[in-house]
């Protein structure tokens, strides 16, 4: 079954527009109380235009005429049958409230804080909710694709960690001047079920994550960019020196004498070193690991001497 809520997002999503009587009689029983009960629509006087009821192909201004006994009676023009009455009932009308419906949101959700109202009747702060530990406001916004919204963007990038319920519409993608936030479109995660709202925050959250894990990924990627692009020769230099030699040394002979797989060891333990600097390092200190072994290290000077490959006793001589 789809959610009747769909009827009402494309009304929500507009301003200005009024709920029709006529489009009413086309929803779902039940459904137009169901929203009366819970405020999101509201009566709101009557239509000047309607639908004619008597052809239903054209909208026509409703004429006021005196009737009988003092009472008015309405009625339109008509092409077909020039004047047709139309009853008081027909010309009800009703808009979306659509800061009772952020109200509501913010009470499923269990937000901290009240809901107020951020830029008048199109975007509205519902309150805090904590992320992975993390309180992050949450927004409403309506008519986000249009161009006013623009007017709105600095109440949203000035919030705390935004993450932002849209309705039908997103804003376009040079909308955002900085990183964009999670937008949450309404139809996705909202329900209607026994006359109450409903949210699926398990796809409330996946949605935020979704978009944090993006910008997570792209951000350290700039920033391994970057810092290969400003980290000089005496940066590298500075974070060599924060390994010890011995600790080259003790990678170097741990690897087989690979200066390549040294490095690589010591870059998976957080260090950054390029194997060019085990290599000098390495060359620095030639004489004491030709002769020097893991073992011989408990040995005496002398042993070391007849422990050592006869090559090098050569060189040594
Ligand atoms: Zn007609």
């Amino acid at each position: 079954m789809t959610d009747p809520l769909e009827l009402l997002w494309p009304i929500m999503d507009a301003t200005g527009t009024f709920v029709t009587a006529d489009q009413i009689a086309g929803w779902p029983d039940g459904f137009h109380q169901q929203l009366l009960d819970l405020q999101v629509l509201r009566e709101a006087g009557t239509a000047d235009r309607v639908l004619c009821p008597d052809c239903h192909n054209h909208v026509e201004e409703v004429l006021a005429l005196p009737g009988s006994r003092g009472k008015t009676r309405y009625a339109i023009s008509c092409p077909e049958s020039l004047r047709v009455i139309v009853s008081p009932e027909a010309l009800r009308q009703w808009t979306v409230d659509t800061g009772r419906f952020a109200f509501l949101l913010a009470k499923t959700l269990n937000l901290t804080g009240q809901p107020k109202e951020l830029a008048p009747d199109r975007l509205w702060r519902l309150g805090r909710w904590r992320y992975q530990g993390v309180m992050r406001d949450m927004l409403l916004a309506r008519g986000c694709e249009r161009a006013d919204a623009v007017e709105f963007r600095r109440e949203i990038t000035a919030a705390k960690r935004p993450i932002v319920f849209v309705v039908l519409s997103v804003p376009a993608a040079d909308y955002w001047t900085g990183e964009p936030p999670p937008l949450i479109p309404l139809p996705e995660v909202a329900l209607l079920r026994d006359g109450e709202f409903l949210m699926d925050t398990q796809q409330i959250l996946g949605l935020i994550h979704d978009v944090d894990a993006d910008l997570a990924n792209s951000r350290d990627t700039l920033g391994t960019e970057a810092l290969s692009l400003v980290l000089d020769q005496k940066v590298r230099s500075a974070i060599e020196n924060q390994l010890t030699e011995t600790q080259i040394l003790q990678a170097y002979v741990a690897n087989r004498l690979s200066a390549r797989a040294a490095a690589a060891e010591l870059t998976s333990r957080g260090h950054s070193i390029h194997h060019s600097t085990v290599s000098r390092t390495v060359k620095k200190h030639e004489e004491l690991l030709r002769t020097g072994s893991s073992e011989s290290i408990q040995r005496t000077r002398t042993s070391q001497r007849r422990d050592t490959p006869i090559e090098n006793r050569d060189s040594n001589k």
